[in-house]
């Protein structure tokens, strides 16, 4: 049995409530201090939740009614009451007022939830029109849940592709036409009430009711921005190379593909330019792989722009980059952008205060004259670069038909190559260095040759530059000077004049961090005085790093052993730049020596290096003499040494042994 409680006036009854204890209240209508139905809005505005039934005479049952409307759960006429009518209807009214606060109940704690997730949740009604969305999806599409609610849905959840930037269908549409749940579409962008963009996923589904009828739609989404800007640097990292940023092999290939078909609707042109550096391995030996690394940054800078948006710079790996110059119209205008490239990039680098040069190779192939698709266009570019490399380097080559079968011997010499120092396949001949006013031989200079099992003798030309590039040269280098030294003293020990072997030596080994170390060993194992060595270099290999090659030099130099320069002229440095460099004599190359007779420009550059090199102190020595001529002018000049045909070609140790012995000094220069 309920315990009843009785007032008669409303304000009595607001006491009663607001004390607390109350679970249900019959309600007159009439009381003494309030009449009629807002009897019922008073107690309504102070007390919502307790359940109300009214009472109403006989004659009000439309305001009975009305009560209902008003917020009572139900209405008793008087005349009707009897005790067991009365109970019923207030049970039937707490029972309902218990399901109301289970399923409020039950809400609070679905909204919690739908706030408390990370995702954001957006419902509709049936006609689009918002119906909720939690914290999240105010917070992602800057609308308050109070805003929103009523709005349609497009408004408050506007989306585009982020690729195209076209506005995409809303997927609450889809989901409810094809009562399905669907999946937004894969560059989906969320642009907020602000303008605001962020990248979302997720997807939307309709909503059935317990009848089975789609009554409204759900969407679920969340930021995948830093998914996506994860997954776009991961892409980029796979297509770019980590140290330039250029793009890679990868995706060199890909764009090569789409130039070439373009090229073809076009009827175009286009061409790969494999770009090697000369002797980049002895900056990244003798300076360290952090400079080497500096320097290709700003060799991957300096080529960018030397070309159009359009073409592509790409570095394969080590010191290699390839270019792709898409849509040409004739060969000739790769060439030009192939000597732009040699022009730009043979300007002087400082790194970390090193003043570095550096000159390049570079193979061409054009599409589709030297190939109709990319592999056979890269393969050939290299062999093209391959021959620029052969050609003296710092040049330009265009592929031709013959070089592939070249590059293969090239390959083929290297594997034997590395096999000839144990098969004891080298050795040296001897080419005398004459007193051009004496005739007496003033030295040696050291010529490698090859004893090759198969192909015969082989001169440095042919072997070197494979030497070179492989990095054999390094130990075959140690070959040669220990071989030249070892000789230079059993001729001494022999009796015979005592005169200084020269040997030549390349970038790398001069680079080679062993290189004076190596020499010292040399000398020692030997026993040959450092005077009676010579240091043979070319202009090149001083001026890429002036200060390293300063320092190696300045150290040679005190333990007493000479240096030229060899081949000088053919390089790019001044005399004036070649004079801070402790040198003791200039060989003038051979290709001035030749025409020195007949052109009258080589004849004044060749009076103008031995003017200069004798006011400089140094000695001056004039290589490839062949003709009575040439030596008449020189001795003019009073150019110091000469070596050539004119005196003996290179012969061996125990001919020149013999040639020291037998000849009166005179004869040679008559
Ligand atoms: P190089 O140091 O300028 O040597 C002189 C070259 O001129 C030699 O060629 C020699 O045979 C050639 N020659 C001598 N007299 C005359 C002449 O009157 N007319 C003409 N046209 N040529 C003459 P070789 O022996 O074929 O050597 C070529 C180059 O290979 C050398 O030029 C040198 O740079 C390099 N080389 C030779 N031996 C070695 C070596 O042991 N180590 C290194 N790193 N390089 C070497
Ligand atoms: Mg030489
Ligand atoms: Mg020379």
């Amino acid at each position: 049995m309920l315990p009843v409680e009785w007032v008669t006036s409303l304000r009595s009854g607001i006491d009663r409530i607001s004390a607390g204890g109350i679970r249900a209240i019959l309600l007159n209508l009439y009381l003494s201090d309030s009449q009629g139905i807002q009897t019922l809005d008073k107690l309504f505005s102070i007390e919502s939740h307790i359940p109300i039934i009214t009472l109403s005479d006989i004659g009000h049952e439309e305001e009975a009614r009305l009560s209902i409307l008003h917020g009572a759960q139900d209405y008793l006429i008087s005349t009707h009451i009897d005790i067991a009518y009365l109970s019923r209807a207030i049970r039937n009214v707490l029972e309902r007022n218990l399901v109301k606060e289970d399923r409020l109940l039950e809400r609070e704690r679905a909204v919690v939830t739908l706030n408390s997730i990370g995702d954001a949740v957006i419902s509709t009604n049936i006609d689009g029109n918002i119906a909720y969305l939690n914290k999240v999806a105010e917070r992602m599409t800057g609308w308050s849940h109070t805003e929103a609610i009523g709005q349609p849905f497009t408004r408050i959840f506007r989306i585009i592709d982020g690729v195209t930037r076209q506005e995409l269908p809303s997927p609450l549409d889809m989901a409810i036409e094809k009562n399905m749940t669907v999946g937004l579409s894969r560059n989906t962008v969320l642009i907020d009430r602000d303008g605001a963009e962020v990248s979302i996923e997720d997807s939307a589904a309709p909503i059935i009711d317990l009848a089975g009828r789609i009554c409204g739609g759900v969407i679920v989404f969340h930021d995948v921005s830093e998914a996506r800007a994860i997954m776009h640097k991961m892409s980029h990292l796979a297509q770019h190379d980590y140290l330039t940023d250029l793009p890679n092999r990868l995706m060199l290939s890909d764009r090569l593909v789409q130039s070439i078909s373009l090229a073809r609707r076009h009827n175009k042109k286009l061409a790969l330019l494999f770009i090697d550096l000369d002797h980049f391995k002895h900056i990244n030996d003798s300076l360290g792989h952090l400079i080497g690394d500096k320097l290709l940054k700003s060799v991957a800078q300096r080529l960018l722009t030397c070309v159009r948006d359009s073409d592509t710079v790409s570095r394969q790996g080590g010191d290699e980059f390839i270019l792709l110059l898409s849509e040409i119209d004739q060969d000739s205008d790769a060439g030009s952008s192939a000597a732009k490239i040699l022009a730009s990039l043979s300007e002087p680098y400082c790194i970390d205060e090193h003043n570095l040069n550096i000159t390049l190779s570079i193979g061409i192939s054009v599409f589709p004259g030297d190939g109709e698709d990319g592999e056979t266009l890269l393969k050939n570019s290299d062999a093209a670069m391959y021959h620029a490399k052969e050609s003296g380097r710092n040049n330009f080559q265009f592929f031709k038909k013959d070089m592939n079968e070249l590059t293969i011997e090239m390959q083929s010499l290297e594997s034997s190559l590395r096999l000839a120092l144990s098969r004891k396949e080298f050795f040296l001949h001897y080419q005398p260095i004459v007193n051009l006013q004496t005739g007496a031989i003033t030295g040696a200079e050291a010529l490698i040759r090859w004893r090759h099992p198969t192909r015969g003798l082989l001169y440095p030309k042919q072997f070197i530059p494979v030497a070179e590039k492989s990095g054999l040269i390094v130990p075959i280098g140690q070959w040669v000077l220990h071989e030249a030294c070892r000789q230079a003293k059993s001729w001494q020990n022999a009796g015979l004049l005592p005169t200084p072997v020269a040997v030549n030596i390349s970038a790398a080994e001069f680079r080679s961090p062993d290189f004076i170390a190596g020499i010292r060993a040399i000398l020692a194992e030997t026993g040959l005085e450092p005077r009676y060595l010579e240091i043979e270099l070319t202009e090149g290999v001083l001026v890429q790093d002036v200060e390293l090659s300063l320092a190696r030099l300045r150290e040679i130099r005190t333990m007493g052993i000479h240096l030229a320069i060899d081949d000088f002229g053919t390089g790019y440095s001044s005399l004036s730049r070649l004079s801070q460099f402790p040198i003791d004599s200039l060989k003038i190359d051979q290709s001035f020596v030749h025409d020195i007779v007949s052109d009258v420009s080589d004849a004044a550059i060749v009076s103008a290096v031995i003017g200069m090199g004798n006011n400089l102190k140094l000695r001056v020595s004039a290589e490839g003499v062949e003709t009575k001529k040439q030596l008449a002018f020189l001795q003019a000049r009073q150019c110091d040494e000469g070596q050539g045909l004119y005196f003996s070609p290179p012969i061996d140790a125990d001919a020149f042994a013999r040639l020291c012995s037998t000849t009166n000094s005179a004869y040679l220069i008559n």
